[in-house]
């Protein structure tokens, strides 16, 4: 075992504070990353906190690390220590099962095992990134190209992955008329990818206050959903709309914006089930979805993407004793637009 400085909460209501954790040694396969940074995820809130059942305490959270490989096990053939790499929301999975098979490991029939809160194959929970140390099996390491700077790398390994792969599998291209609800950690990289993959982009925020953000990470036009007219001005316009809100919001609303075959997606998980009236989807043969995470192949291919394009998050850096701060401000939508931890003051 490998005792290393981390960040937990103690209980649902507990402040973030440092303590140490156990790493398993470096199995044959495993790879023993350094990390150096670690994104804050709306996620991570919502499970420290009990929005999504009951967790084992004390427990260390964060699935956007991006670090540096420090040591490999005898059998790696993937990973070279010095080489920058990510980590993401999943640790591991069957590998066996038909979606799995197919490279959809966040969706495996099993489930796959989550970067925390999650039971690990040796019956231990997981512990997370907010950590300076992780122990990690090669599969679920992600390169991270050169051209991203290591400290806004980060937040790609879940709020990129997260917005990245339904764009692409509800095809995000030129001609398609794309909306993204919320302008937060998820919403501002949707913004950015979406305008990348060559859609038309429009925000509906709750204000206008980020206006000027919006358009310069692309989007051609910017709306306030407490403006009732927004509403009617944009109904039966939209191919595909993104929605992040961590919160529960009028589906009926949002659905009367998707024209025929439109698709409304959900990546935001509020803890409480969305209801969604049907006779809003007959109108326009609309769809309701949800979409979780990437597979890891898509999650590289995302990354590459965004070197290729110069997508990079907008991040906010933070010291590891003002997590707590930090959540609080997230939870008043108050980030622009991802919290990172810089994890050299985890000392
Ligand atoms: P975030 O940074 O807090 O962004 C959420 C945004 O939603 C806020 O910035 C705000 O945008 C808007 N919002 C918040 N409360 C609202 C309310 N009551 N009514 C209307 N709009 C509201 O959170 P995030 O990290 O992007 O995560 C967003 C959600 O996605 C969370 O529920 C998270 O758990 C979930 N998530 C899901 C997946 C997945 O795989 N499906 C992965 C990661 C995260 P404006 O200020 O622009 O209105
Ligand atoms: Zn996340
Ligand atoms: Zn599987």
């Amino acid at each position: 075992m490998l005792n290393v400085t981390a960040y937990a909460a103690a209980s649902p209501t507990a402040d973030i504070l440092p303590t140490t954790i156990e790493r398993r040694d470096v199995g044959p396969d495993d790879v023993l990353i350094e990390i150096k940074y670690a994104g804050i995820c709306h996620s991570d809130i919502h499970t420290v906190r009990g929005d999504w059942g009951a967790q084992t305490y004390p427990l260390t959270v964060g699935h956007e690390i991006a670090g540096v490989v420090a040591e490999v096990g005898s059998a790696v053939t993937k990973w070279a220590v010095g080489t920058s790499v990510g980590v993401g929301c999943m640790v591991n999975s069957c590998r066996e099962c038909a979606n799995c098979r197919a490279g959809l490991e966040q969706y495996c029939e099993g489930g796959n095992v989550g970067t925390y809160g999650s039971i690990d194959r040796d019956g231990t929970v997981t512990q997370g990134g907010y950590s300076t140390h992780i122990v990690v099996d090669q599969d679920f390491v992600l390169r991270i190209p050169e051209a991203i700077d290591l400290a806004v790398a980060a937040p790609l390994l879940c709020a990129g992955i997260t917005t990245y792969s339904p764009l692409r599998h509800w095809n995000a291209a030129p001609g398609r008329k794309v909306a993204v609800v919320g302008m937060g950690g998820l919403g501002h990289m949707a913004v950015k990818l979406a305008h990348a993959l060559g859609a038309e982009v429009t925000v509906l925020s709750q204000t206008l206050s980020k206006e000027a953000d919006g358009r310069a990470f692309g989007a051609t036009r910017y709306f306030a959903t407490s403006d009732p007219a927004t509403f009617s001005e944009l109904t039966n316009e939209f191919d595909l709309i993104i929605n992040t809100v961590s919160a529960e919001i009028d589906m009926r609303a949002y659905l009367s914006l998707l024209r025929l075959d439109g698709v409304l997606v959900n990546v935001g998980a509020p803890p409480e089930p969305l209801p969604v009236p049907v006779f809003a989807l007959f109108t326009n043969r609309r769809s309701f979805a949800g979409s979780s995470i990437g597979g890891i192949a898509e999650t590289q291919e995302m990354l590459d993407f965004c070197a290729e394009h110069g997508v990079v998050p907008e991040t906010e850096l933070i010291a590891a004793d003002q997590i707590t701060e930090a959540w609080l401000r997230v939870l008043k939508s108050d980030v622009r637009y991802r919290f990172v931890i810089d994890v050299a003051t985890m000392v």
